[in-house]
């Protein structure tokens, strides 16, 4: 707008620039407001998994010293826990930017469907294993696409479903295929989603960061990415929630399709 004001000829125009400018300006606000909640979030995020890895590894060097071998034993196995955190975050970070830059690599390959699923499930109900994971239905028919890539999708979409439900310990799977598509339902009975915020959630470091949220880890990664993932499938992500009752994630893929 600042050639049209120093120039001041096109005095019409200026109305319609200035409101251009107030709606960049508060866009590049919101950005650079996130931009902060992000360095402080991955900051904290990256550092207190850090710390607790080096607290372990002093422990277990005292505890070498004393000539106690078990004792730093468990303390060496405590830090498996917060390496396997670290990994996660630097890959999805990584993901992230490779994304961003165009340059994530798909396979493409046969999918057993209903083999991943089992195999994700398994995984995380390993990981939680005070949880019940529910599953309906089944999907015979195979997919096309990058298998781990689509393993992330439900481990990211289960993992976030108990994440999320701090006070409920079920999750419900359903399944359901048609003659050209697959249908996840991934339900679960937690906090919810406010309805103004259910695009932004697919939205690149976006959290929702309510009082019931402050304590729950993350940093607004993994939706973006699943989205990504699923939307290269030729598929679709979409979400139904009540805010303090639950929300349901529905994914869907279409069969055998070239990728
Ligand atoms: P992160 O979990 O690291 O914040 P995500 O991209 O996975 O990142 O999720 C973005 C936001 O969406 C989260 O901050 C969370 O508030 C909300 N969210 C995601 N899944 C659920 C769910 N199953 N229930 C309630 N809120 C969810």
């Amino acid at each position: 707008w600042l050639p049209v004001l120093v120039g001041g000829v096109i005095f019409q125009e200026q109305p319609r620039q200035m409101v251009t400018f107030v709606l960049d300006n508060s866009a590049r606000k919101e950005l650079e407001q996130r931009k902060d909640d992000f360095i402080s979030m991955a900051n904290h995020e990256l550092k207190t998994p850090l710390t607790a890895v080096k607290l372990q590894i002093q422990l277990a060097r005292k505890r070498f010293e004393k000539h106690s071998q078990h004792e730093a034993n468990t303390a060496l196995a405590r830090v498996e826990g917060p390496v396997k955190q670290l990994e996660r975050l630097i890959t999805e970070l990584l993901d992230v930017s490779r994304m961003q830059a165009g340059g994530l690599e798909y396979r493409r390959e046969q999918v057993i469907f209903d083999e991943l699923l089992r195999e994700t499930i398994s995984t995380i109900h390993h990981l939680h294993p005070s949880h019940t994971i529910l599953v309906r239905g089944s999907v015979q028919p195979t997919l096309m696409g990058d298998r781990d890539r689509l393993g992330q999708v439900f481990t990211n979409l289960l993992s976030n479903a108990i994440k999320y439900s701090p006070d409920a310990q079920t999750v419900e799977i359903d399944l359901s295929a048609s003659d050209d598509a697959v249908t996840i339902h991934i339900r679960d009975h937690g906090l919810g989603i406010p309805r103004e915020l259910r695009d932004k959630i697919f939205e690149r470091f976006y959290r929702v960061t309510d009082f019931k949220r402050k304590a729950i880890p993350g940093l607004g990664m993994g939706l973006y990415i699943v989205d990504k993932i699923v939307k290269h499938h030729g598929g679709a992500i979409s979400v139904d929630s009540a805010v303090g009752k639950g929300s349901t994630f529905t994914v869907t893929l279409p069969l055998m399709r070239d990728v």
